[in-house]
């Protein structure tokens, strides 16, 4: 891609519990954007039944995670105490540091539309090893952008900054956008995805609707959208991480033996994760199994087996 270049690629379908995501980061050519390596947007799924948008007390090291939410409400409970209903439009942010286990549950009963979405941000080496900590943010700042608006998550946009924790440089919004067409302000030194939740834009010429990632290199300082529906989107940016990361279900290192400790904690139910207070069950997964134990790990390895996160 030439620098300030710009591409779309799909996202990839799967199943988180009995929710429907589409994984738009990693990909297989895209591991991170800025500090963001992980987004999955969660439906819009309609629960009629007696199951809910739920996932079990599961570990986390070494990443944020940043959950947002369109429609639907979860419930938040964490390993250190935490227990934080999350409604449309409050930012939740944890950070795992060293370990932290934490469960998402839905309001019960729940019935109706859930919808959202779930980023990770890669902690950088000067705070993966620090303590877990959790923050929830009820409103957060806005600014206006030519038709519409911008809900800044993380970081500054738009002459307007979140005063959530952000331990590297780099930014996330939501963008509600009416039209007919929007030009975004960006950092040149940035580089940033989007991604659309519901409605659709077209970028340099390119649509770009739900179920898409659409890349922006570094090296820009504006980026027109054509807004050819009411649309919601978010907009990730940072500079380029530099630390190479090994992804393994929920975990984020820098190397196997990290990852294979991880593990062991979980499955032993080491009191590094702490114990979460929840009515749903500890999720398990398979031990990892790596291709070749005496390799050299790559930047970006590893898998995130389905049907956990
Ligand atoms: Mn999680």
């Amino acid at each position: 891609m030439s620098p300030g270049g710009f591409e779309t690629t799909e996202s990839r379908s799967t199943l988180v519990g009995t929710m429907p995501v589409r994984r738009a980061l990693p990909q297989r050519k895209r591991r991170t954007i800025g500090a963001w390596c992980f987004a999955d947007h969660a439906g819009p799924v309609d629960f009629a039944g007696p199951e809910g948008p739920d996932v079990g007390p599961h570990p986390h090291i070494g990443l944020q995670t940043v959950t947002w939410l369109l429609t639907g409400e979860l419930v938040h409970r964490d390993s250190l105490g935490s227990e934080q209903r999350i409604r449309p439009g409050e930012l939740n942010l944890m950070t795992a540091g060293r370990g932290i286990a934490h469960a998402e549950e839905a309001v019960t009963p729940f019935r109706g539309t859930f919808h959202g979405i779930q980023l990770w941000v890669a902690q950088p080496e000067s705070t993966r090893h620090g303590d877990p900590a959790f923050e929830h943010h009820a409103s957060l700042p806005q600014a206006a952008v030519s038709g519409g608006v911008a809900t800044v998550l993380l970081g500054a946009f738009a002459g307007v900054t979140s005063p959530a924790r952000r331990d590297s440089d780099h930014m996330g919004v939501e963008l509600d956008l009416l039209g007919p067409t929007t030009t975004l302000a960006l950092r040149p030194e940035f580089e940033h995805g989007v991604i659309v939740l519901s409605g659709g834009l077209v970028c340099e010429g390119q649509p770009l609707g739900p179920g898409a990632l659409g890349y922006l290199d570094t090296g820009r300082e504006t980026c027109e959208l054509r807004v050819t529906e009411p649309t919601r989107a978010i907009l990730l940016g940072g500079v380029p991480f530099d630390e190479p990361i090994l992804m393994w279900w929920n975990f984020v290192a820098r190397n196997r033996s990290e990852i294979d400790d991880a593990y062991r904690r979980w499955s032993d139910e080491d009191s590094q994760f702490g114990q979460v207070s929840s009515r749903l069950e500890r999720v398990r997964v398979g031990a990892p199994l790596w291709r070749d134990r005496t390799e050299t790990p790559r930047p970006g390895e590893g898998t995130n087996p389905s049907g956990s996160r």
